[in-house]
């Protein structure tokens, strides 16, 4: 069974570009455009990786996270912040927020298929 990874992510570019990196790597790949989306798909799919971007129209990634950290049906998931604050102690500031990892934006396609290897396995805190 592929790992299942979903995308939440307003800009069409980025999530086209994610969609493919990661189909062509064989990933099982669900994409949502907000935040509300996110959520009720992350719900449904159960998904092993989520990319979450933190800008979004309507509900936001920080919001969105939020509930799915706070729900014990869905707070064992992975969540990843995706954002463009390339900014120092931004990675703090995401992991204290529940996220579990930070990816800048622009994604680096190169290195891209190496750090969703990394996420995947990650064991994460009960
Ligand atoms: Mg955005």
């Amino acid at each position: 069974m592929p790992h299942k990874i979903l995308i939440i992510e307003d800009n069409a570019n980025n999530s086209t570009l994610l969609l493919d990196i990661l189909n062509f790597h064989g990933y099982e790949v669900s994409v949502a455009a907000d935040g509300l989306e996110g959520v009720a798909l992350a719900r449904n799919l159960m998904p092993d990786l989520i990319l979450m971007d933190i800008q979004m129209p309507g509900m936001d990634g920080m919001t969105a996270g939020g509930i799915l950290n706070g729900d014990p049906a869905t707070s064992g998931l992975k969540i990843i912040a995706l954002t463009s604050f390339a900014m120092q102690g931004d990675q703090e500031k995401f992991l204290a927020a529940g996220f579990d990892g930070y990816l800048a934006k622009p994604i680096n396609t190169r290195e891209l298929p190496d750090q969703i290897k990394q996420w995947l396995s990650m064991e994460l805190p009960p």
